[in-house]
């Protein structure tokens, strides 16, 4: 892995791919974590003496759009970074090339919002050689687009020579491999979330790296089904009771231990006000679903879950986001952080069980929490990402 550590970026200008694709309310950021993120590689290429480009996008615009205008981002980055940062009105227009070409070490330049053009998620060849013309080296910083083939992700690399995985980058593809290639035995499997389907990629290509895996939340309703449960109003898929079977009959064959919910908390209705009661996981009555994980199926999941040396979780337990359903989910990741405490390595990935580690403020009590939702899930489902390969070739 070609990381920024390994070079000296003295008198260099290095175009950095970061991912600024930050939340705005009324043109105010209200979530900096990924421009924070970003700034241990900004960091290191102004104190070697270098100077930055920053690319990224913002939002989705259908052309020029003022609203995802960097311009609306700058004074946050600079607060980030505590420095001055010169602004750029386009991307590969006169303003960044001049801006570009009289760029001193020591400074930093943002151009403008990326996806102004649509030949950025088109990958298109000129338009990514016409970006790599404003700088001596690449880096790709941005695990977030890092699942997508676009001009300043993947395409851009080739025209350099020098070409680098930024920090972030680098942690987020170290942590990915400490549990899919080098993970400490016993490696667990926490998979939760709505559904069976979408989850399938990754419970099969993890099969042979792990060697417990909790199947909680929705998608665990099929799988009970399959085995001839009763499951009420559960959210389930029919059409995936084979695969439910088929996953079960693999795990045994490779002496993989799958763990399913035995009891369940429901409710008469999908809210936080129906009449809530604990079931058998199949004996749930026709007039109720399961909406969190019950106290047995906790018991037996955190005993798992502290045995465990290495630690992947993707997909929270139950419905956190209704209070009275979020305990389930709340008790995994105390568990979860409890062995890490005892030296598991962690890792938190994809959507919604990072946005339930934020809600109970856990963020910082494990290993670490992935910021690319679809990157991440594609590379857990074992997908080499065109824009790390753009790296390595
Ligand atoms: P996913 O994006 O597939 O990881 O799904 C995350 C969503 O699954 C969250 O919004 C949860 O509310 C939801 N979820 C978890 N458990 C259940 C359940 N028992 N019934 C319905 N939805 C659930």
């Amino acid at each position: 892995m070609n990381t920024i550590d390994q070079f000296s970026f003295l008198d260099k200008k290095a175009i950095i791919r970061v991912d600024f694709n930050v939340p705005l309310n009324n043109g105010e950021v209200t979530d900096n974590s990924r421009i924070v993120a970003a700034s241990p590689t900004i960091k290191k290429i102004i104190s070697d003496g270098g100077s930055c480009i920053l690319i990224s996008h913002l939002g989705r615009p259908k052309g020029i759009d003022q609203n995802l205008s960097m311009g609306n981002i700058l004074k946050e980055v600079e607060d980030v970074l505590g420095s001055e940062i010169i602004l750029s009105k386009d991307v590969v227009g006169p303003d960044a090339k001049s801006k570009s070409k009289n760029l001193k070490p020591g400074e930093i330049l943002l151009l403008e919002n990326l996806r102004f053009h649509n030949e950025e998620t088109e990958g298109d060849i000129a338009f990514a050689e016409e970006l790599s013309k404003l700088a001596d080296c690449y880096i790709n910083d941005a695990f977030g687009t890092a699942h997508r083939a676009h001009a300043s992700t993947t395409v851009i690399a080739q025209f350099f020579e020098h070409k680098f995985f930024g920090k972030l980058l680098e942690k987020e593809v170290l942590s990915i491999d400490k549990v899919m290639k080098s993970g400490e035995k016993p490696v667990l499997a926490i998979l939760g979330g709505a559904k069976i389907s979408t989850k399938i990629p990754i419970v099969e290509n993890i099969m042979d790296v792990v060697d417990d895996i909790i199947i909680g939340g929705g998608m665990s309703f099929t799988f009970v089904k399959a085995l001839g449960g009763s499951i009420g109003n559960s959210i389930h898929e029919d059409e995936m009771m084979n695969t439910a079977l088929d996953i079960l009959q693999a795990a045994k064959n490779k002496n993989v231990k799958i763990h399913l919910p035995v009891d369940v908390v429901c409710s008469t209705e999908f809210s936080n006000d129906g009449k809530q009661n604990i079931f058998d996981i199949d004996k749930i009555p026709d007039k109720f679903e399961g909406m969190d994980a019950g106290p047995r199926s906790l018991e037996i999941f955190k005993e798992v879950i502290l045995n465990s040396k290495t630690i992947l979780w993707n997909g929270p337990v139950g419905v956190f986001e209704f209070s009275n359903y979020s305990n389930g989910t709340k008790s995994v990741g105390d568990a979860v952080v409890t062995s890490t405490k005892n030296g598991a390595f962690s890792l938190v990935g994809g959507g919604d069980s990072v946005a339930a580690v934020k809600k109970f403020d856990l963020q910082n009590s494990v290993s670490y929490v992935s910021t690319g939702g679809g990157a991440m899930l594609e590379s857990l489902e074992g997908k080499k990402l065109p824009g790390i390969s753009a790296l390595e070739n």
